[in-house]
C-alpha cells in the first residue's frame, strides 16, 4: 500500500521559506517582488488558475499586477504591454495566461516576454538552457514534480521512469529533468505501440496526459512511484487524475493524488521562480 504524496504540505513548506525570503528582501532593499500577469478573453478556467496564483503572490508578501484584455485584443496590443512589462522595473516576472485566442500566435507572444522575466520556462532561450544543462528558467510543474520525487528521497540514478505525455510544458521538460538526474528516460505519447508495457518497466511514473484513469492500477510496477499531473473533470464533477489512483496505490511505494499533488507545486515553484527574477533583477542591478 502506498504512501500517498502530501503535495499540499511539500508546498506549504516551500512558501514558508519563500515568504521568509521576501521579508528579506523587503527589510534589506526595500523590494517587493512583482508578478505581471496577463489575461486574454473570459475562459473561466483560465480566470481561476490567475485567481489562485495571485493569492498565492499575496500569501507570501509578493505583489501581482492583473491585466485583463478583452478576447478581441489584437497581436500587436498584446505585443506591446509585455514590451511594456518587460521594461517595468517593479515587474520581475510575467505569466501569460495560456491558451490564447486563436488569431494570436502563442510562438510570438512567448517569444516576446523577456528571458529574464519568464517565470514560467517557455521563452525558447530557457528551453534551449534546460536541453542543454544550463541554469534559466524552468517551467513550474516539471519543477514541481522534481520536488515531489525529492520529497520523498526517490533515488533516480539508473532507475526507469516513464513519462506520458510529451507537451512542451510537462512532458518533455520534464523528462529532461529526469534525464539530468540520471534516470533512464522512456517518453511515451498517444501513438506508443505498447503503453502498459511501458509503464510495466517503471520504476518512476509520470503520468502527464489529460485522460481520467487512462493508465490501470495493475500496469503499475510494485514499489514503484507515481507522479499524477493530469487534471480531469468527471461528470460528477469531482476532479480526477490520469492514473486509477485506488487500484495504482495498492502497488506504488509512493502516489500524488489529484487533487493535492502536483497542482499545488505548480504554484509553489511560479513563486520560487519569481522570487529569483527578482533576486537576480538585484543583482543585475550591483
Ligand atoms: P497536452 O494535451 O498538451 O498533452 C497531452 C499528452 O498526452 C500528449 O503529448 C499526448 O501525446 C499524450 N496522450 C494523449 N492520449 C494518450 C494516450 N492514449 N496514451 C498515451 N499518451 C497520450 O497536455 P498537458 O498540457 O501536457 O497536460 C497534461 C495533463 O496535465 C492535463 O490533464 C492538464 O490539465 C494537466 N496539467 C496539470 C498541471 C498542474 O499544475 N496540476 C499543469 C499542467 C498540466
Amino acid at each position: 500500500m502506498a504512501t500517498i504524496i502530501d503535495g499540499k504540505a511539500v508546498a506549504r513548506a516551500l512558501q514558508s521559506e519563500i515568504k521568509d525570503e521576501v521579508e528579506g528582501l523587503k527589510r534589506r532593499w526595500g523590494m517587493s517582488p512583482g508578478l505581471g500577469v496577463v489575461l486574454v478573453g473570459d475562459d473561466p478556467a483560465s480566470h481561476l488558475y490567475v485567481k489562485n496564483k495571485e493569492k498565492a503572490c499575496k500569501e507570501v508578501g509578493m505583489r501581482s499586477e492583473e491585466h485583463l484584455l478583452p478576447a478581441s485584443v489584437s497581436e500587436r496590443e498584446l505585443l506591446a504591454l509585455i514590451q511594456k512589462l518587460n521594461r517595468d522595473r517593479d515587474i520581475h516576472g510575467i505569466l501569460v495566461q495560456l491558451p490564447l485566442p486563436a488569431h494570436i500566435s502563442p510562438e510570438k507572444v512567448l517569444l516576446a516576454v523577456s528571458p529574464q522575466k519568464d517565470i514560467d520556462g517557455f521563452h525558447p532561450v530557457n528551453q534551449g538552457m534546460l536541453l542543454s544543462g544550463g541554469e534559466g528558467f524552468r517551467p513550474c510543474t516539471p519543477m514541481g514534480i522534481m520536488k515531489l520525487l525529492d520529497s520523498v528521497e526517490c533515488d533516480l540514478k539508473g532507475k526507469n521512469a516513464t513519462v506520458i505525455g510529451r507537451s512542451n510544458i510537462v512532458g518533455k521538460p520534464v523528462a529532461l529533468m529526469l534525464l539530468e538526474r540520471h534516470a533512464t528516460v522512456t517518453i511515451c505519447h498517444s501513438r506508443t505501440a505498447n503503453l502498459k508495457e511501458e509503464v510495466g518497466r517503471a520504476d518512476i511514473v509520470v503520468a502527464a496526459i489529460g485522460k481520467a484513469a487512462l493508465v490501470r492500477g495493475d500496469w503499475i510496477k510494485s514499489g514503484a512511484v507515481v507522479i499524477d499531473v493530469g487534471v480531469n473533470r468527471l461528470p460528477t464533477g469531482k476532479l480526477s487524475g490520469d492514473v486509477e489512483f485506488e487500484a495504482a496505490k495498492e502497488r506504488a511505494s509512493y502516489i500524488s493524488p489529484v487533487p493535492g499533488g502536483v497542482g499545488p507545486m505548480t504554484i509553489a515553484m511560479l513563486l520560487f521562480n519569481t522570487l529569483r527574477a527578482a533576486k537576480e533583477s538585484l543583482q543585475r542591478e550591483g
